[in-house]
């Protein structure tokens, strides 16, 4: 006995990794899911029982590409490119201080606990002086609510002198920037197999981050036993950049930095030659795929089919709110879904296909597929429990259609690691509307921090071309 027992029963289990259970049942002892079983549950004195009729039971969703701070920059540079809306934001979002990502990151995760999502990383990126500890902030903010969390301390030290996007001002120096990338590590990391906390290394982008720091990064990754993440081959201004800079195309210029590998995950990944997709699935590099956010960017659809076919790792994210706009995970799937059918045609990617990249796809990029991303007894009781026996989802047959193709179901359970983080779909870590106005507050208030230092946050950027004035 490792702790109090928990049995949900007549329920639909997808498991991922194996065959669908039309009613069944799983126990879990502690944090752990000890039997995912067909049938009625046997009578265990002392065990919680939640009667999951009417609801489907999938590993609880993993997002493996966000900027949690970003909650408060939401509804600005509406009609932008990326590179014209992170130019717009980088001032922004240079007035953040720890106020605002505690905000921000208690709203955005609570957000995701609300559909569905048990495990979370999240890529912060800049760190303005004298702001206060912004990495804490996101971490407290995580305990909170209750999710795994891998924070992605980022960072960028390619300013507009250097080349990069962005204004020497929001960069960070070489020397400071590992510093304090090492002391993250030390401070919060935790390997172990039950970990609530696992922090990667993950400089921003080929844009605003130099080879050196590129490099740097990866050995001081290497060294720790930590993952590897930065954006990738999201756009083709990305793209012209990288040959006019380096001569190269992105995953080129990766793979002669000593990016390509299996503890490394990009995020788009979108625009991908041959070459570039047989290298990642070569060297087991995973992918966060950001439907939602490619989308309202306009960059363009990734080749997450062809990637799928090639034996490539490919997982979610909603990447941040100033981006994707409040994008529930689970919605991810069916956007995922609509964007590859679009392309490729209706058998690119199915609905479990989908629920698999949700899952199993997103455990493989955080380095976590032995513990997390299924339901089979010994690994984390990550779960989320969906209600598809409301009155506009019965309909359906199948209840994994249910979930993908249409709006997320309700939820009538999530756990992380045994823990109820929200039943009948709400939140119960924190009270729920409390929550939602933190992130409120955190939109007011870096709109007043900018304001103060002369910076508008403009809903729309002015072009010479006059489109989107
Ligand atoms: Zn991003």
């Amino acid at each position: 006995m490792t702790g109090p027992t928990l049995i949900i029963e007549n329920v639909h289990v997808a498991p991922v990794n194996g065959p669908e259970i039309e009613s069944g049942y799983l126990r879990i002892e502690g944090d752990r899911i000890a039997e995912v079983a067909a049938g009625p549950a046997p009578e265990i004195p002392g065990a919680t029982r939640i009667d999951g009729t009417g609801c489907l039971a999938t590993p609880g969703l993993v997002n493996t590409h966000h900027h949690l701070y970003q909650w408060a920059s939401q509804g600005l540079a509406q009609d932008a490119t990326l590179f014209e809306w992170l130019v717009a934001l980088y001032q922004v979002w240079a007035a953040m201080d720890a106020e605002v990502v505690a905000g921000a990151a208690t709203a955005g995760l609570s957000w995701l606990a609300l559909s569905g999502c048990t495990t979370s990383s999240d890529h912060h990126y800049i760190f303005p002086k004298g702001r206060g500890d912004l990495l804490a902030a996101e971490i407290e903010a995580a305990r909170a609510v209750g999710l795994r969390f891998h924070p992605a301390r980022g960072s960028m030290d390619r300013g507009e002198s250097q080349g990069g996007l962005p204004p020497d001002d929001v960069v960070e120096e070489l020397d400071e920037i590992l510093t304090t990338t090492a002391e993250a590590v030390d401070a919060y990391h935790d390997p172990s197999p039950s970990s609530m906390l696992r922090v990667a290394v993950a400089p921003c982008s080929p844009f605003s981050a130099s080879a050196e720091l590129m490099t740097e990064s990866a050995a001081l990754a290497r060294a720790k036993g930590v993952r590897l993440h930065t954006h990738l081959a999201e756009t083709l201004d990305e793209e012209e950049h990288c040959r006019e800079q380096f001569g190269l195309r992105p995953v080129d210029y990766m793979e002669k930095l000593g990016w390509l590998g299996p503890d490394v995950w990009f995020a788009h990944a979108v625009h991908l030659s041959d070459a570039d997709l047989g290298k990642l699935a070569a060297t087991g590099t995973g992918s966060a795929h950001c439907p939602s956010s490619n989308g309202r960017l306009g960059a363009g659809i990734a080749r997450v089919s062809e990637m799928l076919r090639q034996g490539a790792n490919v997982g979610l994210g909603v990447d941040g709110n100033a981006s994707s706009e409040l994008t529930p995970l689970a919605g991810e799937m069916r956007q995922a879904l609509l964007l590859q059918r679009a392309r490729y045609g209706p058998e690119a990617l199915t609905a479990r296909q989908a629920l698999e990249l949700a899952t199993l796809g997103g455990a493989r990029n955080l380095g976590r597929e032995a513990e997390l991303g299924t339901l089979e007894p010994g690994k984390l009781a990550d779960l989320a429990l969906w209600r598809i026996d409301g009155p506009f989802t019965e309909a359906k047959a199948d209840p994994v259609c249910a979930l993908v193709f249409g709006p997320p179901p309700p939820l009538a359970r999530v756990l992380v690691g045994g823990r109820t983080v929200v039943a009948d779909g709400e939140l119960r870590t924190l009270a729920q509307d409390a929550a939602g106005r933190a992130g409120a507050e955190a939109h007011r208030r870096l709109l007043r921090l900018a304001r103060e230092r002369g910076v508008t946050a403009a809903r729309q950027v002015r072009r010479e071309d006059g489109v989107g004035a």
